[in-house]
Formats: C-alpha cells, structure tokens, sequence
C-alpha cells in the first residue's frame, strides 16, 4: 500500500486556477504536464502504485487566479471513491465558514488545504481562527503549503507572490492553540526547513510532507530528522502531477531509510490520520 497525500487533478480547472503562472510553474518543475480525464488520472496513479491519494484543491486571489472547485474535487473522488479522497479549499473574498461546511458536510470532503501565499494569508491570522475551530469540531486535518513555492518562480515580481506567507513558524502559533487539529506542513518549508523540523519536533500534530522534491535532493538534516525524531509525522506525497510519484518513491528507497521508516512515510503515517477521519 502507498498513500500519496499530495496531489492535484490534471484537469483544465488546474491551469485556469494558475492563469498565466501555469507555464512559469510548469517549467519549474520541468513537468511533462497532460490534461487527463478522471479515468485516464485514476489509471495513472494506480500505474505509479499509488493506493490512495489526497486531492488537493487550489484557490488564486492573485490577479489572474482561479480556482479548482470543491464540486470537481467531489466529482473525482466519486469517479474512483477507493481511490481518492478530496480536501476543500475556502475563498477568502466569500463566507468561507458556509463554503467549508457545505464542502465537509455536504460534498462529504475529508480535510482542509490551505495555501497561504495564493491566498494572501498568514496561516496565524486571526480571520482563519473559524477555519481552525471548524476543523478541530469536525476533526478535520489540515494540509497548508510551507516554503518556497514552485509559482511564480524565475517570474519578475514572483508573479506577486510573497514568499513570507509561508513560513512554518505562523504554523506554530496556531498549532499550539489548536492541539487537537492535524496541520500538514507540505514541502518541509524549504528554505526554512530546520524552522519546519523544529516545529514538526515541538508539536505532536504537526506533520511534514516530502512532495515536490526528489528525495535526493532532500537536505540531509531532513533526512536524519525523517529517520528518527519525526518518523512518524513524514508523509509521502507527491506534488502530481509536477512530479511522477514513482520517481519519489524509487528514490526514497534508495537514500538509506530505515526498513519501518520507509513504511511510515509511504502509508502507516498518512493511514493513521485517515482512519481518524
Ligand atoms: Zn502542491
């Protein structure tokens, strides 16, 4: 079994969602990028060897932005319901409190992705506290980017994204009032990855994923952290369809883990946290 818990639908919401990012974006990842239908999606991921995979959706406010909506998360998810569970996303500009719980209750989503810099949030503003008592009541984890992000990328201006909105330290003050929300920091919050691990270390419901890297390139730090003090808060994910999640996992078993690591990473953690959903 390997549960991949980051990945987006290749589908034409995706690019619309990026507007005039989407190539700058692609080129970054030198992604052999495809528009698939849900089918073709499934079938790719299951070749890759995936087993279940978290979707993500994405929501813009920069100018030009757009984004994938929670119904055609939904829509996925119900194509393929052992395959894939969906998480929701929130439109800062709307009641984002009565989006989220027609996507939980409603549409039946699973968690929550944040995405701080396309949001133009800090994760410890105080208009995301209802986002934040609404996950912990229902018990909701939540995945929110961490890092340096792939969009806008070698564009002038970074495509007007501001790097600073995701910094793993804003996730440390909401982690420490929120013990019993499950926050995903995904990508390891590169260049602030020892930031991230500290964190990660400091507060048993904070997680890492390792999407969007080649695990070769993972800084060794990470890796010895990933090995023991948070082998059993790294998930594997992948970043589809920016990176082929096979690729991730070949490697991943070829830069000396542990055996019962290796196992962690790839589903017993991310198993753990489906279970309690
Ligand atoms: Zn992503």
């Amino acid at each position: 079994m390997i549960i991949d818990f980051h990945v987006h639908p290749p589908t034409n919401q995706f690019i619309s969602t990026l507007g005039e990012l989407f190539e700058p974006t692609v080129k970054y990842f030198r992604a052999n990028f495809k528009v698939s239908d849900y089918k073709s999606f499934a079938e790719d991921l299951k070749n890759e060897g995936i087993t279940k995979a978290i979707l993500l959706p994405i929501i813009s406010h920069l100018k030009g932005g757009g984004r994938i909506e929670n119904e055609h998360i939904k829509e996925i998810c119900n194509s393929d319901p052992d395959l894939f569970y969906g998480f929701a996303s929130f439109d800062m500009n709307k009641d984002y409190l009565s989006e989220l719980k027609y996507a939980i209750n409603e549409l039946g989503l699973k968690g929550i992705k944040i995405h701080p810099q396309l949001q133009v949030i800090r994760p410890d503003d105080e208009r995301l506290k209802k986002v934040y008592d609404f996950a912990d009541k229902y018990n909701l984890p939540i995945v929110i980017h961490t890092g340096i992000t792939g969009i806008g990328a070698n564009v002038k201006g970074g495509g007007g994204l501001k790097l600073d909105f995701g910094r793993p330290i804003y996730i440390d003050n909401v982690a420490s009032e929120y013990p019993n929300v499950i926050f995903i920091m995904a990508h390891f919050g590169w260049p602030w990855y020892e930031e991230a691990l500290a964190v990660a270390y400091h507060k048993a419901n904070v997680y890492i994923d390792i999407s969007g890297w080649s695990p070769k390139y993972i800084p060794n730090v990470v890796i010895r952290y990933m090995d023991s003090l948070l082998q059993d808060r790294t998930l594997f994910g992948s970043d589809y369809p920016m990176i082929r999640p096979s690729r991730i996992i070949n490697e991943l078993k070829q830069i000396n883990l542990k055996e019962q690591t290796i196992k962690k990473i790839l589903y017993e953690n991310a198993l753990k946290i489906l279970n309690k959903l």
